[in-house]
């Protein structure tokens, strides 16, 4: 009887799939929590038939009211049959299931050394570079990357040449108050710069060429149905780049991303010496796992970064750390295990092997 009742407790993953199922058949007052709640399920710290064991109220955890509440203590008492997820909703982990992951692989005992993707009021981002930085120290990080929009991507407040140069005057500032007070965290100057088609970014080479490090990121015609291989293999091909960024490009259950001869643009990757993301941004989770299988067979580098936009965010690491390790890829192929010197070292051959 107790081992039926544990094999058919749902978990956060199968209730986020129950949810958006729901919202797809509920009427308009609950359709917008439900869907909501299904995007937040995968933040919920617990398992909730865990909170319910300990008497908890659902509504502790976000986007749970007490209609919800309601509805998905009756799902757990009472489990309905769930199908697979379709595409736009799979291989996304949920925060227990990431946390999980990690206390199995012992790589974890030493944690990265920072954060290569955030965002700031310099952009689309609510905190400060100051409060970034000081967020990521409490973290015991040494370095993060400072990765504002560019300035083709307005919805989002890029940020221009002269901006991004007023940007490295204040990361400047920062580092300096900070080591006066012997905090050890270095912030690195990057962008997320905004990609075209063609693989081409938005700002001028000789701005981006002052930076530590360049994410390039795709925004833009992001529900093409066909083969997109060519335009990631010229994104990986420009010069200023080093990073590709959340590369499918995916949005749980808003957008499913691009699709591409995958295997293809790993190896070209790997031959540039060039790193492709894992955002942890818990609704991106993009590389996917399937896709971080893949890179690692390609023996590409990985990036982790949150892509975080306040000094919270910067817990998302887990997701990206939990696909990365899981998946096997090794350290030494994650950028986040080096220094911030072996970091800027890397890049600097990049540009050299590419300027020649
Ligand atoms: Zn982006």
């Amino acid at each position: 009887m107790s081992a039926r009742l544990k094999h058919n407790v749902l978990t956060n993953e199968a209730l986020a799939e129950l949810l958006a199922l729901a919202a797809e058949k509920a009427r308009m007052p609950l359709q917008k929590p439900l869907r909501r709640a299904s995007r937040k399920a995968f933040l919920w710290p617990d398992e909730v038939a865990v909170l319910l064991q300990q008497n908890r109220s659902l509504t502790e955890l976000p986007g749970v009211g007490p209609s919800l509440d309601r509805i998905i203590r009756a799902w757990i008492e009472n489990p309905p049959a769930i199908a697979a997820p379709p595409p736009v909703r799979q291989g996304f982990l949920t925060l227990p299931q990431a946390r999980t992951m990690l206390a199995k692989n012992r790589a974890n005992a030493i944690g990265p050394r920072g954060d290569l993707q955030m965002h700031t009021q310099w952009s689309d981002g609510s905190g400060t570079i100051e409060e970034m930085a000081r967020a990521a120290a409490l973290r015991g990080y040494e370095y993060i990357a400072i990765t504002d929009h560019s300035k083709g991507l307005k919805i989002a407040g890029g940020i221009d040449e002269q901006q991004l140069q007023a940007q490295g005057e204040e990361i400047d500032h920062v580092n300096a108050k900070l080591k006066a007070e012997g905090v050890r965290l270095q912030v690195l100057r990057s962008i997320e710069l905004n990609l075209d088609t063609t693989g081409r970014g938005d700002m001028e080479p000789r701005a981006l060429e002052r930076l530590d490090l360049v994410l390039g990121c795709f925004h833009s015609a992001l529900r093409k149905k066909e083969d997109q291989t060519g335009r990631y293999i010229a994104a990986l091909r420009n010069p200023d780049i080093q990073i590709l960024g959340h590369p499918r490009g995916r949005v749980y259950n808003y957008r499913v991303g691009l699709s591409a001869d995958w295997e293809e643009v790993f190896a070209v990757a790997a031959e540039l010496d060039k790193a492709v993301e894992i955002d942890g941004y818990p609704d991106r989770q993009d590389l996917s796992p399937d896709l971080v299988r893949l890179a690692k067979k390609a023996g590409c580098r990985i990036s982790l970064g949150t892509d975080a936009h306040d000094p919270l965010q910067l817990r998302s690491m887990d997701y990206s750390l939990a696909s990365a390790l899981s998946a096997g890829i090794p350290r030494q192929r994650i950028l986040n295990f080096m220094t911030a010197q072996e970091l800027k070292n890397w890049a600097g051959g990049i540009r050299e092997r590419s300027a020649a």
